[in-house]
């Protein structure tokens, strides 16, 4: 076969549509720019390789799919195997095209390995997720198909592989998107493949059996056909073998015999309407004697898919057992070709379209919503995104397992899904092979590998960034199973802080707060206290609920700098302040350091006066996720600078354009080396504006280097004076 009369087996397709000749044009383009590129390249069965993305394209067009998916289908392989760029693929056949042609390719790179179900199901929707759009699906199903069909010519293994992929991913996926025609003949190549005997022995009995099956039915449909027209019925009545792979399934499911197996030739029944399927049914039922238990009415209850039709079983001319199935032709156009035919079939008005609520697709029901008011095809596949599992991520473990998680999760979050001892142990991850932030958010494909370590512990900072109920409790559970005592202290304080010390002892005495604890659902005074420490419960809600509220005031403190402020998980409601030696800043880690009386002092994690403090007295402590755009935080840095003039003001400008305030600066010189050393107080929301700020001043010529000293608040309050540190450099 030339070149050209592949594209005309495709273009006789595209005619007998009634597709438009500028459309036709369009797809030859694409398929002979196609043909160009793919010159010289054979498939393994050694035709010319343009003969795979033609026959797929062929494929799509029985599922009346528009124009661009056909175009796509040309050039499908052509990014992966020919070398050509994106942009020349834009550039000719626009971004809508390309968009597809992507997509295909990006999904031809996820190989499926688990065997577990629960597993397949995972990757059908990671599948779904990554195409975004639905056409793209419909791309890689004739692709496969066609895949499928010329599969005899791979290698033992790679059938093997590649039937197993089908028969477990798309054939299911099929199936969801209701293309039955499809769906059975993947399912019959991967049967052929993966149980070659089992299949060649069907197809045989099939055969042998069909001169038999042939008069039966022949007798039916003539039975049938003269009372439908006694009754003024017009149908198209057939009757053929079910596919293989269903006669398997009966087969294993009844564990039967072929010979055993009677109902192996389904009649179908063809009217015009809905009503018109339950004359047929109750003539039928009155001729021939039902088989009990064997009626199921998909027309009231349509499948998950849209599968919509009546189904029965009778005992058939010659006491055979037959399957009926009853159904309009517009049923019959979403049974074989999905949901893209009903909007097609829609369009030619020739049957009254179904209100949407009859319509009971479950996740497809999306994306009818978004197409609710087009009303023809290929708007229909130009509209359609799958944002159907827009709201989750799929990712990988090593092994190949899909975790489905929510959007913005975590590999702690992933972490707590593989097992709650995991997420305790998690110390660190990488994620398609490198190391990466426990916070990271992890897209669809991703790859997690978790480090864990047996003595390894949650922190309380996760509860920032992990998204999951799951991890989010099970981390809360830890701290109050293993910090309860901290917790208890912080708690108390923070309701004696709120409702004053004489309040609060009165309260205590009185019983009223274990009243309250009991209606929290507390059973002790500590517990109450130990979940609002650990943030299980709010001041607010106790507060709420203690009777006769008793003007009390506030406990002053002495401490001048203690703030009440939410910026600070683990510290609500407390007096806590900044330790100088390290003045943190949003996002670093840090910890607190209990002072009895005193509040809580925070520190830096690495900080080094944390070395002589007991472990008892430490606090964990995170940054809430909107703490470094409440406030702003002082901090110092020393920066070191040739000793030329005009080099001040280049940092205060370098300074200001990082939008930074500069709360004081202070300026030496040692003439001995020609350098100056400036210290400078930056006001920053959070250390990654003090790392741009650093960096910035870093890539001016004269500066040699920047540093973060401790904030000393002598040379605050006194700039004129040198710091101390310095003194040494005489
Ligand atoms: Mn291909």
């Amino acid at each position: 076969m030339s070149e050209n009369e592949l594209f005309t087996s495709l273009e006789k397709i595209l005619k007998e549509q009634n597709t438009p000749d500028e459309d036709i044009k369009e797809i030859y383009e694409a398929f002979k720019f196609a043909d160009e590129l793919h010159k010289g390249q054979y498939r393994v069965s050694e035709e010319p390789y343009i003969i795979h993305p033609v026959e797929v394209a062929k494929i799509l067009a029985t599922l009346r799919v528009d124009k661009h998916t056909l175009m796509a289908a040309m050039l499908h392989d052509t990014i992966e195997d020919t070398g050509i760029t994106p942009e020349v693929i834009q550039e000719k056949f626009g971004e809508d095209v390309l968009n597809l042609v992507l997509g295909i390719t990006k999904l031809d790179k996820l190989q499926f390995k688990s065997k577990e179900e629960r597993q397949a199901e995972n990757f059908r929707r990671l599948f779904i997720a990554m195409a975004k759009d639905v056409r793209v699906i419909f791309l890689k199903l004739a692709d496969r198909l066609h895949n499928m069909r010329t599969l005899n010519y791979m290698t033992p293994q790679k059938q093997q592989r590649i039937a197993r992929e089908t028969l477990d991913i798309f054939a299911p996926l099929a199936n969801r998107l209701g293309i039955g025609k499809i769906k059975a003949e993947l399912e019959d190549l991967s049967l052929r493949y993966l149980e070659p005997e089992k299949y060649f022995e069907i197809a045989q009995l099939v055969a042998q059996k069909k001169a038999e099956r042939d008069l039966t039915v022949q007798l039916l449909i003539d039975k049938i056909s003269s009372i439908l027209n006694t009754n003024n019925i017009n149908a198209e009545i057939t009757g053929r073998a079910k596919h293989y792979y269903s006669i398997y399934k009966k087969m294993q499911k009844l564990n039967v015999q072929f010979h055993d197996l009677y109902d192996i030739t389904a009649v179908r029944i063809i009217v015009e309407d809905e009503k018109e399927c339950y004359e047929v049914l109750g003539i039928i039922h009155s001729q021939f004697k039902p088989i009990p238990g064997r009626f199921k009415d998909y027309i009231a209850m349509p499948k998950g898919n849209g599968y919509k039709s009546l189904h029965t079983s009778v005992l058939g001319p010659k006491q055979k057992p037959l399957e009926v199935q009853i159904r309009t032709r517009e049923m019959h156009q979403v049974a074989e070709y999905g949901i893209a035919a009903h909007w097609k079939y829609k369009e030619s008005g020739s049957v009254k379209v179904d209100s949407d609520a009859d319509v009971k697709f479950t996740w497809l029901r999306k994306m009818l919503e978004i197409d609710r008011d087009s009303s023809d095809a290929s708007e229909f596949f130009e509209n359609v995104k799958l944002d159907v599992f827009g709201n989750q991520v799929f990712a990988f473990t090593p092994m190949g397992d899909v975790i489905d998680l929510p959007l913005n999760a975590t590999p702690i979050d992933f972490a707590f899904r593989i097992h709650t001892d995991v997420g305790y142990r998690t110390t660190g991850a990488l994620i398609n092979g490198r190391i990466a932030q426990l916070d990271t958010k992890l897209k669809n494909g991703d790859i997690v590998e978790l480090f864990t370590s047996k003595t390894g512990t949650p922190k309380l900072h996760w509860l920032n960034f992990c998204v999951t109920k799951q991890a989010q409790t099970k981390i809360r559970q830890w701290f109050k199973k293993h910090k309860k005592e901290e917790y208890t202290a912080v708690g108390r304080s923070m309701l004696e802080q709120e409702i004053g010390k004489t309040a609060f002892d009165e309260h205590v005495k009185s019983g009223e707060i274990l009243r309250v604890a009991k209606m929290l659902n507390y059973q002790t005074l500590d517990d109450l206290f130990a979940g609002l420490g650990s943030g299980e419960t709010t001041v607010g809600k106790i507060t709420s609920k203690i009777k006769k509220p008793e003007p009390a005031s506030p406990k002053l403190t002495e401490h001048k700098e203690a703030t009440k402020s939410n910026e600070i998980i683990g510290l609500e409601g407390m007096m806590y302040s900044f330790a100088k030696c390290c003045t943190p800043l949003p996002g670093e880690p840090i910890v607190g350091v209990v002072t009895r009386g005193k509040g809580i002092t925070v520190h830096r994690v690495d900080c080094n006066s944390l070395d002589e403090v007991p472990e008892e007295r430490l606090m964990e402590l995170s940054w809430r996720d909107s703490a470094s755009t409440n406030r702003t935080y002082v901090t110092s840095i020393k920066i070191t600078a040739n000793d030329k003039i005009g080099v001040l003001k280049d940092i205060l400008v370098k300074a200001s354009d990082c939008d930074t305030s500069i709360t004081y600066a202070n300026v030496k010189t040692i003439p001995a080396k020609k350098i100056g050393i400036i210290e400078l107080g930056v006001e920053v929301n959070s250390i990654d504006k003090l790392r741009t700020v650093i960096t910035a001043l870093q890539s001016l010529p004269d500066v040699n280097s920047v540093k973060r000293i401790p904030m000393n608040s002598k040379t605050k309050r006194a700039p004129e004076s040198a710091p101390k540190s310095k003194k040494k450099k005489k």
